[in-house]
């Protein structure tokens, strides 16, 4: 659609178009302005970036929640959860393992789970970074207060992952229990912001109630944060959850939206998601494809990868953690990247 073609220029030009616009451009737009904005978004990494694709090394930490989100499978409520938490020596296990196969980012996820401390996190990412000085860790364990984040940022982590889930009140509302506020969500950003950490933020394509206002408006409060990482996914629903009977978020729809926040952000580091690869085979190839220029294998050992189930069926959660990781690799190389060891830091200048 001409209209659109338009739009997704403006986009690329000025990084940033009216909200109605936006909207506009979501609820109409066809196979045609999918692939132009993939070949610009494409075209963008390429620029940035080369052929490269960063591998980042998944360790999921606990599947304990304090939380109750409605659409997540580890929800505290999930009594059919079966529930572990790793331990700090077989946490370091997977970084020595993860080391050795060629990862230099350690991910750390996790539930919102009390036992891990501020003190106990902060004396992993200590060891972490003394075994591992070239090694960046990034943790993803839900909101904390101010303090627990410079005290983490102190013991040495680099990054932070907490997606906004949806940037509008009311949608986020439908998708979390009235103690959780957007308002706090935000705080947690702007603070990993402010302390330093390189921040990532994102959404749910697809999450249940989800109109494309929200989505316009996920993508101009990403605008707005300006952070170095967007994490997004499709929703895909998980059957002990209240949302089991909503369906999954579509792939073109992910795509579409990988594209569009590549355009605005030339420089963020940008994962094709497990998720993407859960609901397609290729989804991950599709998304680097679409503009992404990150991986994020599971280095997990099996019984955690088996346990940590936030949606149904996720892929690579059974079989061997190296072996997903040499067929991942594979499959990104027969689509010409190449999978890069090293701690792919968020830059502003080109590397290319
Ligand atoms: N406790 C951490 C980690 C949450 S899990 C935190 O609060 O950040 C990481 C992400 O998985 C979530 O932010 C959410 O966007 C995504 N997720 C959870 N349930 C999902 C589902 N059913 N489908 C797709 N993605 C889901």
């Amino acid at each position: 659609m001409q209209e659109n073609r338009i739009r997704i220029d403006s986009l690329e030009k000025y990084g940033v178009i009216p909200r109605e616009e936006l909207i506009s451009l979501l609820s109409s737009y066809d196979d045609e302005d999918r692939a132009y904005a993939a070949q610009k978004a494409r075209a963008i990494s390429l620029r940035h970036f080369g052929n490269k694709v960063y591998f980042r090394g998944l360790i999921e930490i606990s599947n304990y929640c304090k939380n109750d989100c409605y659409y997540c499978g580890i929800r505290k409520s999930n009594k059919n959860a079966c529930r572990y938490r790793l331990t700090p020596e077989e946490i370091l296990t997977c970084c020595r393992y993860g080391y050795e196969a060629g990862f230099r980012t350690f991910v750390l996820q996790g539930g919102e789970d009390l036992w891990w401390t501020d003190e106990r996190v902060a004396a992993l990412v200590s060891q972490i970074k003394e075994n591992y000085p070239d090694c960046a860790v990034t943790l993803s364990l839900g909101e904390k207060d101010t303090e627990s984040y410079r005290r983490l940022f102190a013991a040495g982590a680099d990054r932070y992952l907490l997606r906004h889930e949806t940037a509008d009140q009311t949608h986020y509302g439908k998708l979390h229990p009235p103690e959780l506020s957007l308002k706090n969500r935000k705080r947690c950003l702007e603070d990993l912001i402010e302390i330093g950490y390189q921040t990532g933020c994102g959404c749910m394509v697809g999450s249940p109630y989800q109109t494309c206002a929200n989505l316009a408006d996920d993508l101009l409060y990403m605008k707005k944060l300006h952070p170095q990482m967007i994490g997004i996914g499709p929703f895909i629903p998980h059957k002990d959850t209240p949302f089991r009977d909503f369906p999954a978020g579509k792939l073109e729809d992910t795509l579409f939206l990988l594209s569009l926040i590549r355009i605005m952000h030339p420089h963020v580091l940008l994962p094709a998601t497990t998720a993407l690869g859960t609901i397609q085979p290729d989804g991950r190839e599709q998304g680097i494809l679409a503009g992404a220029n990150v991986v994020m294998p599971n280095i997990s050992p099996e019984e955690a990868r088996k346990r940590y189930l936030l949606y149904d069926r996720k892929v690579d959660a059974g079989a061997d953690a190296l072996k997903n990781q040499m067929l991942l690799q594979e499959r990104i190389e027969a689509i010409g990247y190449e999978v890069v060891v090293s701690r792919g830091d968020y830059k502003e200048e080109t590397e290319q």
